[in-house]
């Protein structure tokens, strides 16, 4: 499945940060999502529910920010969001470049650098 193999990464590129950083846990991992990614935000958030308990990212949580579509018109150069996929630009009519929104992004890692307090558990 498409969503499984993105989490994956994700997750990759999440622990590749916390190793970088000495932590010990993940806390939030968040991503951006666009309209042209292709890529469903509930299966993208069960394939996370799926894959993401192996110890670290056990209580992780994936935020999910969906962004617009921004494209920049090739004649004009003017910005712009797209709005029901109208691939035009609105004020010359010309063709655009989609600058924004056809992509999965990790924006951002939140770590925990602190052991939690103790419970008398072992994980
Ligand atoms: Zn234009």
């Amino acid at each position: 499945m498409h969503e499984h193999s993105l989490v994956k990464n994700l997750l990759r590129q999440a622990d590749a940060i916390r190793r970088q950083h000495d932590a010990k846990r993940v806390d939030e991992i968040r991503v951006e999502i666009g309209p042209l990614s292709g890529v469903e935000p509930l299966l993208l958030a069960s394939a996370f529910k799926q894959l993401a308990c192996e110890e670290i990212f056990c209580n992780a949580q994936l935020i999910i920010d969906q962004v617009e579509l921004v494209a920049r018109c090739n004649a004009c150069e003017k910005q712009f969001v797209i709005h029901d996929f109208d691939f035009r630009c609105a004020d010359c009519g010309r063709g655009v470049d989609v600058i924004r929104g056809d992509e999965l992004q990790l924006v951002s890692v939140s770590l925990a650098s602190d052991e939690p307090a103790t419970t008398g558990k072992t994980r």
